[in-house]
């Protein structure tokens, strides 16, 4: 069933938060965010970017507050976050704007 995800985007990934776990859960969408049990901040859940079908996580606070491991911008539409991602299935780069951005060059804007 993942066999067209394995393929890599030719440009940025679209970001597509969901508030509903359950639909993020079902989607399985490259990409799409959202919060452990809707709790926000916390802990931040995506399926890979790379499109490996691997749902990843990551504490985030919201910019400035300190504690997490990464600080989000607190914009769904548009989400950043301040660190970057090194996955372990190789894929490496930044969420930023809304868009997932392969790459180690520091992106512009928070
Ligand atoms: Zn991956």
């Amino acid at each position: 069933m993942a066999q067209n995800r394995s393929s890599a985007p030719c440009g940025p990934l679209r970001a597509i938060w969901f508030a509903n776990a359950d639909a993020f859960e079902r989607a399985r969408f490259p990409g799409s965010l959202a919060f452990l049990g809707g709790a926000e901040p916390g802990q931040l859940r995506f399926w890979c970017p790379c499109g490996c079908d691997a749902l990843r996580c990551a504490p985030v606070t919201v910019w400035p507050v300190a504690g997490g491991e990464w600080h989000w911008n607190g914009s769904r539409s548009e989400p950043s976050l301040d660190q970057p991602f090194a996955l372990p299935c190789g894929w490496a780069g930044w969420l930023r704007l809304g868009y997932w951005l392969a790459g180690g060059d520091v992106p512009p804007g928070l």
